[in-house]
């Protein structure tokens, strides 16, 4: 594994008083590697959990060739263009039950959605196409070709066919596709746990009474809600006032339940210097000022398990992952969610997902400096023909929650961007609703 001071020297231009987000994005894709624990669970305990081994698809889906509608299944050679045909009815084939007889020259079966296709015939009639009269249906001339309304055997899945990849997050789609294949347990990552705490002498627990210069605790609420989103065990460890003995004590219990922790508060410059040392003390971190807003500064690295021995301060790869996100609310959120979030997707094995960033026309100017990227809270409307523009939530100060709670997007910013004129296209990001 490499150190983080290799991973450092690999990136170009590296700053580590402006570091670009993308370069920030890169060092961690370097430095997480995926857990490797596998446990197997119950189909409905795998919801949003990491498939640990490709999934080969034991049974063709659908297993029968089978009818796509309510209608009449008969041998489509028999149709001829410009002429109506006429069938006498001589069974019927219902879902679940399989018509056993013989369907000759001129005869057909009734048949229901998803019942086997009788043995010679290839083709289905839907009902409201057609005329009945006593034991006969006609079908009009030129309703349909040969081999309509039939669905093959196999056309969704075959046997041997992997249904699904290694590193797959199953979705509700996914868990259906599985349970469709007979499946009634998947092999998937174990789950991370995660360790959380705010930092901060000024930092109250809503239920505290209010103190002068307090302010009650949002990053505790808004980081384990994400991180329960994502399917972490959270250990939620409070608030650790700035106090160095403290900060060490809870982050090496931190360190010897977790997989990853993250704390908010007390990594800007102004307060870093025992935050700082008492990380390195434990671990391998960085401490970085990110070129972006919000959300400058930030802390990365490892913290050492209490049992894992050590070369030097060089961390192995299953010590604890630590990120110390700034205080500021929405500055937290917006690292978490740029950061902290991919890392822990990768981290629980999942396959790395394309960002979707849509393009939206800003309905006012935005000024921003060239040399950083921006994140800002936007409303999203979508107009009739689909075009999309956004405007910002008012107040982008990086302490301002309830902006985050109106936006339903981020607008995004690039780099190198420099002023947005109203009509201009922005980048956008829709938040989970
Ligand atoms: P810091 O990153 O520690 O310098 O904190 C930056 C700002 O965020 C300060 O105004 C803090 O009071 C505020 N802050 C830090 N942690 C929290 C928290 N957990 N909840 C709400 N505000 C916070
Ligand atoms: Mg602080």
């Amino acid at each position: 594994m490499k150190s983080l001071a290799e991973i450092v020297d690999q990136l170009q231009d590296f700053d580590p008083e402006g570091l670009k987000a993308e370069q920030v994005s890169a060092f961690l894709a370097e430095m997480v590697e995926p857990v490797s624990e596998v446990e197997r669970v119950p189909l409905l305990a795998a919801l949003d959990r990491v498939l640990a081994e490709a999934i080969i698809s034991p049974i063709s889906v659908p297993p029968h060739d089978n009818s796509a509608m309510d209608g009449f299944a008969f041998d489509g050679a028999q149709l001829q263009p410009g002429t109506p045909l006429r069938l006498r009815i001589v069974g019927t084939a219902l879902a679940g039950k399989v018509w056993k007889g013989a369907v000759g020259e001129g005869e057909c079966v009734k048949i229901m959605t998803g019942a086997v296709m009788p043995p010679g015939l290839d083709t289905v009639v839907p009902q409201e196409h057609t005329k009945q009269e006593d034991h006969h249906v006609v079908i009009p001339a030129d309703t349909l070709r040969r081999g309509a309304n039939r669905r093959h055997r196999g056309e969704d899945l075959t046997i041997g066919q992997q249904a699904l990849a290694q590193g797959e997050r199953l979705a509700p789609a996914a868990l259906g596709l599985l349970a469709g294949l007979g499946l009634t347990q998947v092999p998937v990552y174990r789950r991370l746990r995660a360790a959380y705490f705010s930092t901060g002498d000024e930092i109250l627990s809503p239920g505290e009474a209010p103190k002068e210069g307090s302010v009650y605790d949002s990053n505790r609420y808004t980081v384990l809600g994400m991180l329960t989103r994502l399917g972490c065990e959270v250990i939620d460890l409070g608030v650790v006032g700035d106090k160095p003995n403290l900060l060490e004590a809870t982050l090496a219990q931190a360190a010897s339940q977790a997989d990853v922790i993250i704390t908010s508060g007390g990594v800007s410059v102004g307060e870093a210097d025992h935050t700082r040392k008492i990380m390195n003390k434990l671990g391998d971190v960085v401490f970085w000022r990110v070129a972006m807003r919000p959300g400058r500064p930030m802390a990365v690295g490892r913290i050492a398990k209490p049992e894992s021995a050590h070369e030097g301060a060089v961390c192995k790869r299953q010590d604890t992952l630590l990120f110390g996100l700034p205080g500021n609310p929405v500055a937290t959120m917006v690292t978490f969610l740029a950061f902290v979030r991919p890392a822990l997707l990768r981290l629980m094995g999942a396959r790395p997902q394309p960002t979707v960033l849509l393009r939206a026309t800003c309905e006012h100017p935005i000024s921003k400096k060239p040399g950083r990227t921006e994140y800002q809270r936007g409303i999203v409307t979508q107009h009739p023909g689909g075009r999309l523009t956004v405007r910002i939530t008012g107040n982008q100060g990086s302490g301002i929650l309830s902006s985050m709670v109106d936006a339903n997007g981020l607008i995004v910013l690039e780099h190198e961007q420099g002023n947005v004129a109203a009509g201009d296209e922005v980048g956008l990001l829709m938040l989970e609703s």
